[in-house]
């Protein structure tokens, strides 16, 4: 029988670069840099409602952190740490093992320690809390958008909805799109140089989790102000490429979710620091809209015309 202080120490603890104290003590400890603030975020994976019970583990393991560390970027925060608490309806250590890995793997990549969590048994659920730093007074918030600032997005949003799309009902994908929408769905990639290139930049900013259009009036929300997005400049181009349904595609790069693409404004004088910053990371920025005074969300049509956009963000309790 393996014990739940087995499965710690064999699967859970992982070498740490940059902590004073990590998986072992009741307590991990570490040491923020100096005139930096750090930046908390939590985000829980129920198996059924966040992910397909069937699930590869490995990815799993991965989205778990990245879907964290995604919450940093979007602050335009330096991730640091995270911990994992999980509650497992059984031991199948093949299936820990790979969990682990991938959110080892994860956290690796973006230079973050995995610094200890908490292990029971239960219905399959996963929760991450990383840890991240920002210089004081520097964190990119939802709220500081202005009328006349430019909405721009990361990537290409619609991909993840689609790879769902694909798992759930055999939405048809081309061959060549299918696993790179599978992919963005499994194995997002949070975008967190872009977000510390964005600091001093983008005025407000978040990561695209339930669709842009719904967390975009998230923004205008918290930053009392509307928006006009414009048909023509949405990055619909792979999207479309991949499902052939312009209509479908649409709807997914608007609402689909699961993203972590970063949707950010911007003073219209940033539009050449931007464009540089897009060429730097060899990441396409698309320029989208327009923040506006008059509240609420509206698209500006191919033909001119001006319609209003229903958020239709995923929100678990609607
Ligand atoms: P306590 O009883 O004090 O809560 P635990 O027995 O739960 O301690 O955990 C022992 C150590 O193992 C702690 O350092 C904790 O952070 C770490 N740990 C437990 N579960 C995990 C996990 N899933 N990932 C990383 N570290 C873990
Ligand atoms: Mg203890």
């Amino acid at each position: 029988m393996t014990s739940e202080f087995d499965l710690i120490a064999r699967h859970f603890t992982r070498p740490t670069r940059h902590t004073v104290l990590g998986v072992g003590d009741d307590c991990a400890i570490v040491q923020p840099s100096a005139r930096h603030a750090l930046v908390v975020t939590t985000d829980m994976l129920v198996a059924g409602t966040h992910f397909l019970p069937d699930t590869d583990a490995e990815r799993l393991g991965w989205k778990t952190a990245a879907v964290n560390i995604s919450d940093l970027a979007a602050m335009g925060a330096q991730p640091r740490w995270i911990t994992l608490a999980l509650s497992l309806p059984a031991v199948d250590e093949h299936w820990i093992a790979a969990l682990a890995r991938g959110f080892a793997e994860c956290s690796e990549a973006y230079g973050v320690d995995w610094i200890g969590g908490d292990t029971t048994r239960g219905p399959l659920n996963l929760c991450a809390t990383a840890f991240g730093e920002v210089e004081v007074g520097g964190a990119i918030r939802r709220s500081g958008a202005h009328a006349g600032d430019d909405i721009w997005v990361s990537g290409w949003p619609g991909l993840a909805a689609l790879g769902l799309r694909h798992l759930l009902d055999g939405t048809p994908l081309d061959a060549d799109w299918r696993d790179t929408c599978v992919e963005a769905l499994e194995r997002p990639q949070p975008r967190v140089a872009l977000g510390l290139a964005l600091r001093g930049v983008a005025r407000a900013m978040l990561d695209v989790s339930d669709g842009l259009a719904g967390d975009l009036a998230h923004i205008l929300e918290r930053s009392a102000c509307g928006a006009v997005l414009d048909e023509a400049a949405l990055p619909l181009a792979h999207a479309q490429a991949a499902c052939g349904d312009a209509a479908l595609a649409q709807r997914c790069v608007l609402a689909g979710g699961d993203d972590y693409e970063l949707l950010f404004c911007a003073a219209p004088d940033r539009r050449d620091a931007i464009t540089a910053i897009s060429k730097q990371l060899d990441l396409p920025l698309s320029r989208i809209g327009t923040c506006v005074a008059p509240p609420g969300l509206q698209l500006r049509q191919r033909d001119g015309a001006i319609v209003a956009l229903p958020p239709r963000g995923f929100d678990h309790f609607a």
